[in-house]
């Protein structure tokens, strides 16, 4: 997976990028990251990136000619073939007006042999970017940051971690919160094996280690028995906990076995 990020402080990247598994996957060459300064592609003395709003209004907008021209030299495929899937590529502006990033979409993402990332600035991006040059409007949430480079960053280490090989156990990803029905590659069969059970959907379980007792506060007495059928049962118990306390709008469409559902039974009684 090659992606390029656009930007205008290029220095950014510099850090967040240059540890754990993404930076692991780059020097295993699963991934290779390119960062682009937009101000090479201006043409005054000045090195002007942003100007004011047609229509009046707060502040300034970064300008479309930088932002075209640095994606030219860039020799993707056409829009028209990439929107229509005939090139493994994507063209993504970070925007809080954007689709909100999840783990599926890091997973569709994780299939591509290239993504571009532009990062907005100031009061945003002339629309015209949106409109003829992106794919697709990505927004980390529902706030507002000054610029799209940690979204950059985000969207790059969610979708690192998801390259088969990038990550030493194949089955992690696919036990982790949100996740369990889609990744980029298949588990093999020894890893899936392994594995304690995917979330399918769901929050993570809770992690301990040791000591198994840290100042007084015990490890479940479940995790020490050994007993892995009872371990399973605990944690598909403990990730509905969660997910009913902290985002019960994820269990609408996880997967969810006729046990899952008694078992949500309970704990809804229970608090009842
Ligand atoms: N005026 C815009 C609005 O209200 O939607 C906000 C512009 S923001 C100050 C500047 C840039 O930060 C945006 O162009 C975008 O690239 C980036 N940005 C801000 N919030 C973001 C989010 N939640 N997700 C992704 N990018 C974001």
């Amino acid at each position: 997976m090659k992606a390029d990020i656009l930007t205008i402080f290029p220095g950014f990247f510099t850090g967040p990028l240059d540890h754990g598994i993404t930076r692991r996957a780059c020097e295993m060459g699963l991934a290779k990251i390119e960062v682009h300064d937009l101000r090479q592609f201006t043409h005054d003395r000045h090195r002007t990136v942003d100007d004011r709003p047609f229509g009046g209004g707060e502040g300034m907008v970064l300008k479309p000619e930088p932002l075209f021209e640095c994606l030219e030299t860039l020799q993707l495929a056409g829009r028209g073939d990439r929107l229509a899937g005939r090139a493994k590529q994507s063209v993504i502006l970070l925007s809080a007006q954007g689709q909100r990033f999840t783990q599926k979409i890091a997973a569709e993402l994780a299939a591509l042999d290239r993504m571009v990332l532009i990062c907005g600035r100031y009061e945003g991006v002339d629309e015209r970017v949106a409109d003829f040059l992106a794919d697709r409007e990505l927004s980390i949430g529902d706030y507002v940051l000054s610029g799209g480079e940690l979204g950059a960053a985000v969207i790059v280490e969610a979708i690192t971690r998801l390259l088969p090989g990038a990550v030493g156990n194949e089955a992690s990803t696919q036990q982790e919160s949100f996740s369990g029905h889609e990744r980029a590659g298949e588990v093999t069969e020894k890893a899936a094996a392994d594995s304690t059970c995917g979330t399918g959907g769901l929050l993570d379980y809770p992690h301990y280690t040791r000591p198994a007792d840290f100042r007084g506060m015990a490890v479940p007495e479940v995790l020490l028995n050994g007993d892995h059928q009872q371990i399973r049962k605990w944690r598909r118990q403990r990730a509905l906990e969660k997910t009913l306390r902290n985002r019960p709008d994820l269990l609408d469409g996880a997967q969810l076995s006729d046990e899952d559902a008694k078992i949500l039974a309970r704990i809804k009684a229970s608090r009842a």
